[in-house]
């Protein structure tokens, strides 16, 4: 676990305090899902042999308001309940795209009670998209708002959502405070090249994107604050953020879509150099977030 406290940081005055990555357990996924393929989907996700280990992350932000999350990982249910997964050959398909290793202590609300805070303090949490290793934990945040893009909301009302992973299952749970957000239109030139933008706090510390490619409502959310580098939370967008600066897209999603997600983001970089860039299934994400504020306390200590 990553704890980056930014109390410590003397010229901090915002109002993020602290941002953790944690994950809800590992998983593997094929190499061809990773770093693409010509092979076609089908092909490669029936008889590929290679596996890659992976985190299934998901991110903290401690917030004066209250405490944000950036997706909510997997459920361990998933391992322990054969019939977790409704329709018969998702849990088919799922066997061979994902091996998953995941314990019942990697339930989110157990996660977050290691990192010393509670579940009922969570206001809101933001789904980068919908697929299950993101939107797993919400039963134990009932009290929080659950934020998605309208698009990707709008998948549930499109024939067999089911087969673009999307399951009903996991998301239209009773109670579940879904709010489909709009993005808005804005002149900020940081975030025009976006086509919109939602400024979830209204302090401009916590701002969705969206980043369309892996699935058509992807986002992804940056975070600012006085005393750490600007973060960008990037969900699948790519799995490794090198891959996205190589314009090497994974061997799934929409490859236009995601090359103009990937455009997007370069030129952010470009106007935001120290911006850190973590993807959800990233090994190194909390070495990353660790050395790019420390490197920033140091910058600002000289
Ligand atoms: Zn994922």
């Amino acid at each position: 676990m990553a704890n980056i406290d930014l109390e410590s940081e003397p010229n901090a005055k915002s109002a993020i305090k602290a941002i953790h990555v944690f994950n809800t357990g590992w998983g593997e996924q094929h190499k061809e899902h990773r770093y693409g393929s010509k092979l076609p989907q089908m092909w490669w996700v029936l008889t590929s042999r290679s596996w890659i280990k992976i985190p299934i992350n998901a991110f903290l932000i401690e917030h004066d308001a209250g405490l944000v999350l950036f997706d909510t990982g997997l459920d361990p249910a998933i391992a322990s309940d054969p019939g977790y997964i409704n329709s018969a050959i998702g849990r088919f398909l799922l066997r061979r795209i994902f091996r998953l290793h995941i314990k019942p202590e990697d339930k989110l609300g157990r996660k977050l009670d290691g990192l010393g805070f509670a579940a009922r303090d969570v206001v809101k949490a933001v789904f980068s998209h919908m697929h299950f290793d993101h939107v797993g934990g919400i039963a134990d945040i009932p009290q929080a708002d659950l934020l998605v893009s309208e698009r990707e909301w709008a998948q549930l009302s499109e024939p067999h959502p089911e087969q673009e992973w999307i399951l009903r299952e996991h998301i239209e749970i009773p109670g579940a405070k879904w709010r489909p957000i709009k993005f808005s239109q804005t002149d900020d030139p940081l975030f025009a090249p976006f086509g919109g933008c939602h400024d979830i706090m209204g302090d401009g510390s916590m701002i969705l994107l969206p980043t369309p490619g892996h699935t058509p409502g992807s986002m992804s959310m940056l975070v600012r604050s006085e005393g750490m580098p600007p973060i960008l939370l990037i969900g699948d967008l790519t799995y490794e953020a090198d891959l996205l600066f190589n314009d090497r897209v994974p061997g799934t999603g929409d490859a236009k879509q995601l090359r103009a997600s990937f455009a997007k983001v370069t030129t952010l970089k470009e106007r935001l150099p120290d911006l850190v860039i973590l993807p959800s299934h990233d090994e190194k994400a909390m070495r990353n977030l660790e050395t790019a504020l420390k490197n920033k306390s140091a910058a600002i200590a000289a």
